[in-house]
This record gives C-alpha cells, structure tokens and sequence, in this order.
C-alpha cells in the first residue's frame, strides 16, 4: 500500500519514528512517542517541509497517512481546515503575523483529531514572534500540533527548541534523487541524473532543473564565468552578468503568479464593479499584495544568486578533482573540456581558496549583504591567480 512516506527520499531514519508518533496519536493512552511540537531540520532540498506535511497528512488521515483519500490530498493543497502551512515569502516572519496565526488556530479540530501548523522557515521568526509562539507551544492540553522547519537547530530560538522534539533529514544521495525525478515526475532517466547531480542531492531545485529550459542555460552561463575572468574589468562585469541571470530567473517564475494573484484579488472584490466603497478597498488590498509581491521578489532573486554561487563553486571543485586525477566524480561532466583545460592552466592551491570566498559570499548575502557589491568583491578575489 502506497503512503505519504514514500517520497521521503533518503529519510528513512525519521519515517519509522513519524509513523510511531501517528499510531500513538491515536491509542488513548498518553504515550512518549506523541509530542506537540516537533522540528525539522536538515540542508536545503533535503526535504523537510515535505516531511513535515507528510507528518500533517497521516496525523489527520483514517490510515495514517494513505495518500490517496480527501484528507491527505486536501492537507497537501492546502485546502484541510485543521492543516495550515505556513510558508513565509518575506524576509521575516513578524509578531503580528504569529498573533494572527494564533487566533487563526485558537478553535479546537473541526474534525475532532488533530489540528496541525506546519511552518517552513521557523529560522525567519523575528524575535519577538517567536516568543509569542513559544506561549502557544508551552500551552498544555491543546489539540494543535506544531511542525517547525529550519536549516540547523542553532537557527530556532533555544527556549523553542528546548520544546521539541528534534528531526534531523539527510541529503538524499544523487542515486536517491534521480529515482524519485523518474518515478515522480516522469522524468527521463538521463535528464533526471543531469539533474540530480547538478543539484547535488537538492530535491526541489533537482526537479526545477530537469523541467526548465531556461534554467539550464543560466547555469551553463555562469559555468562560463570562471573563464571570462581576465582582468579587473571582467570580474565587474562579470558580477553583472550573474546578478542579471539571477535577477532575470527569479522574475520569470514570479510574474505569472504575480499577474494571477492581483487578478484572483481584484476577482474577490469583483472586478468592474463601481460601489466606491468596493474601489478603495479592492486598491488598498492590492497595494498590500503588491508590497508583499516585491518583498518575495526580493527573496526570491536572492535564492537564485546563491544558487549560482552555489553551482559556481561546483566548477572550482572539479577543477580541484581533475587536478587530483579524480574525474570520474565530477559535477559537470557537461563543461568537461572547459574545466580541463582551466585545470591545467591554474596553481593547484587556488581553487580551493576560492571556494571558499564564494562560501563566504553566501554567508554574506544571507546577512542581507547588498548582492551586486557582494557579487563585485567576490568576482574581484575569483580573478586572482
Ligand atoms: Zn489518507
């Protein structure tokens, strides 16, 4: 019998422990296996919100988690009135928007089981919202369950943390990706490993890859990058190109929803209606939209440069390999010749310096570092010898 477990690649450490806390949220007796809080934590694309809902779905469904009835597939499209996913498309998550989650969820089970939040960047609450959660997570005999999701447990707030149960996910191996690519999402085997190892082990952005053109041949520009890097003049612009790659990634998966978003808005307000009253407020809604469509924007281009810096190092890393004698785990076997023959052109030691100036670029950029400066600085040291 297929269950919501199944596509938790490379996670199966974890899935015997959720489906023990499903069985026992069930049994009447109180049991240690149950718990109202839980984190996930686990590296980019390991998949932790997909655990965590996968958790939601079977704590709500009549058979823990079939899949296939109205409760899991209402959890998982977000149309579940006791499941809520809260997915943060700003920067932060602010205290206001906590207390109004809080009133949201204040109703016990509309169904009598269980009542479960599932927040995927619990790292982006603001101090003072995740101390009004902490109250919520702290209040006993309560039906709701709380799934928090971060990168590491150092980014959750340890009074939070201290409450919950903890869930370390793992990066699913290249193999692990390239079989769900195939099965999932009817990928082909030779697109779905491309994909799998680009990606290295990232799930989403793995499936990103394997199904957007355009996003192939952004990456293979900023595969090109390390060889533009002549002289000071080109590591500026070469900075611009890859902030324009970015810039131009992110916006094309935002405008379609943008566009559609303002639409469905004005739709509730019922478009073309002339009440003065409906007017003001369907503008003032759309100005509220717009400013958090700017703010995901933002976020969203910010994603895509770390991305690129991201695949950038995977070039300097086989470079370090074919210089080592190691080719046969390279990355980008599509830009073979082109790491070659910077291979043999460059000083052993330097790639792996400058892999590390890229990491540090990224840790900049996630301490809100303005990206083109950032992008500048680096492009400056990757054109050092
Ligand atoms: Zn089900």
């Amino acid at each position: 019998m297929s269950s919501v477990f199944d596509d938790l690649v490379g996670q199966e450490h974890i899935i015997d422990i959720l489906k023990g806390a499903v069985a026992a949220s069930r049994a009447d007796s109180e049991s240690q296996k149950m718990t109202h809080a839980w984190v996930f934590t686990g590296p980019p694309g390991s998949g932790r919100s997909s655990a965590a809902v996968a958790f939601a779905q079977a704590l709500i469904c009549p058979k823990q988690g079939c899949g296939a009835c109205n409760e899991c597939q209402s959890a998982a499209t977000g149309g579940h009135p006791d499941v809520e996913v809260i997915r943060t498309e700003g920067l932060s998550i602010k205290v206001e928007e906590i207390r109004e989650l809080l009133t949201r969820v204040a109703w016990a089970p509309s169904m009598g089981g269980w009542r479960v939040v599932v927040m995927e960047d619990a790292d982006r609450l603001t101090e003072s919202a995740a101390n009004a959660l902490l109250k919520a997570i702290e209040e006993p005999g309560t039906r709701t369950v709380w799934l928090l999701c971060a990168p590491t447990l150092h980014n959750v707030l340890p009074t939070i943390r201290s409450r919950c149960r903890h869930l370390q996910l793992r990066t699913p191996s290249i193999e692990a990706v390239t079989q769900v690519l195939i099965r999932r999402d009817n990928i082909s085997p030779t697109m779905a490993e491309f994909a799998a190892r680009v990606s290295q082990g990232h799930i989403g952005r793995a499936k990103y890859f394997a199904s957007n053109e355009s996003v192939r041949s952004n990456r293979k520009a900023v595969m090109q990058l390390p060889l533009k890097l002549g002289s000071l003049a080109a590591a500026f612009q070469a900075a611009e190109i890859l902030i324009d790659l970015a810039t131009e990634e992110a916006s094309a998966s935002s405008e379609n929803r943008d566009e559609k978003e303002v639409e469905k808005l004005q739709e509730a307000y019922g478009k073309g209606a002339t009440g003065r009253g409906m007017a003001t407020g369907a503008s003032k809604a759309v100005k509220e939209l717009e400013k958090e469509q700017k703010a995901r924007a933002t976020r969203m281009v910010r994603d895509a440069i770390d991305g690129a810096l991201l695949d950038l190092a995977t070039f300097y890393r086989d470079v370090m390999l074919v210089q080592a004698g190691a080719v046969k785990s390279m990355i980008n076997s599509d830009v073979r010749t082109e790491i070659e023959n910077y291979a043999s052109s460059s000083p052993v030691h330097s790639s792996a310096r400058k892999i590390s100036a890229i990491m540090e670029a990224r840790n900049h950029l996630a301490m809100n570092a303005a990206p083109l400066v950032t992008c500048e600085a680096l492009m400056c040291e990757l054109a050092r010898e």
